[in-house]
């Protein structure tokens, strides 16, 4: 069993990796394009690993949530 269970796993196109086609991919964030409106980005298993990596390291999220850190 793996800890990223809560989220949603579903087939689609890694942000990163459009060329890879549709894989299993879970969102990782939303972003505010400038055409106005809320663009939600997927990620494959991968780059979502990578992702959060730089996101518990970036200050700038820092007190947005609890995080457990085993
Ligand atoms: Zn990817």
């Amino acid at each position: 069993m793996e800890r990223e269970t809560r989220e949603q796993w579903e087939l689609g196109v890694c942000f990163r990796h459009p060329g890879k086609g549709r894989v299993p991919t879970i969102h990782v964030r939303t972003i505010r394009p400038a055409a106005g409106g809320l663009l939600g980005l997927r990620a494959c298993r991968d780059c979502a690993k990578a992702i959060r990596k730089a996101d518990r390291s970036s200050p700038a999220r820092a007190g947005r949530s609890r995080r457990s850190v085993a």
